[in-house]
């Protein structure tokens, strides 16, 4: 366990995501099935799938004098690739929205290869911040905005707190989750759900869920990096 956020630890927790939404891939498609056309599940599923391809080499410990080894470490780099890898692969509203999620990840965090926990916040804040500039959606809409800010919100209070990053992980995916099963009564006002005005009510997001998973990978992935691999430290 690590507390500074590295390019290990991300790599670990996009390999973890990529499991997870492959695994409820079938369970994406279905809540999307109900209100929007059933293709969630793949759409993720087929991104991630490409963006583990990109992960080759990256992120695996051991290895030491590997040639991806040597060019590794920079966190906004690795961000900012899984973003264009998502935005040319997933398609739909998912794609450039998560997309930009990384891609303004990427962008916050510079050329860091270890962020804190207050500096790996103020990274989330900023990708969820894209998305909202990209797709307009204000919490309340039914969207995955309303698993993401409530987690990057938590994230950041937790680190004023002084919280360890792997404690902080656990809030914000606890603050995802209360997020994803309170789009349920909520009626759509983004996206394809919105089509089905009061009809989208009673139903869970499917965007909302696979940002909680995305947020759930994190708390169990991302502060595996381990700086404290490299001698003398
Ligand atoms: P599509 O709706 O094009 O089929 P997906 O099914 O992959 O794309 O993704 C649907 C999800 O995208 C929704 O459940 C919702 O969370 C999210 N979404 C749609 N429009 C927006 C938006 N404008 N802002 C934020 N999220 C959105
Ligand atoms: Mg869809």
């Amino acid at each position: 366990m690590s507390d500074a956020v590295t390019q290990e630890g991300v790599a670990a927790w996009l390999h973890s995501y990529a499991q997870a939404v492959a695994e409820n891939c079938a369970y994406l498609t279905d809540l999307d099935a109900a209100i929007g056309d059933a293709d969630h599940g793949s759409n993720m599923d087929r991104g991630m799938q490409a963006v583990v391809g990109r992960l080759e080499g990256l992120g695996e410990p051991g290895g030491a004098g590997e040639p991806e080894r040597a060019a590794a470490g920079d966190v906004g780099a690795l961000l900012k690739a899984v973003g264009m890898t998502l935005v040319s692969t997933v398609g739909g509203a998912a794609g450039p929205l998560y997309g930009t999620l990384f891609l303004d990840m990427g962008r916050a965090a510079g050329g860091a290869e270890e962020l804190t926990v207050a500096q790996w916040a103020a990274v989330l804040e900023a990708g969820v911040k894209g998305v909202q500039a990209r797709g307009k959606a204000e919490l309340g809409d039914k969207t995955m905005i309303d698993a993401l800010m409530p987690a990057a919100e938590a994230l950041r209070a937790a680190a004023s707190s002084g919280l360890a990053l792997a404690d902080a992980l656990q809030g914000a995916a606890g603050a995802a989750e209360q997020g994803m099963k309170a789009t349920i009564p909520l009626v759509a006002r983004k996206g394809r759900a919105s089509y089905l005005g009061e009809r989208s009510a009673g139903h869970q997001d499917p965007g909302a869920t696979s940002s909680w998973l995305l947020m759930q990978a994190a708390a169990e992935a991302l502060a595996s990096g381990a700086p404290a691999d490299r001698p003398g430290t």
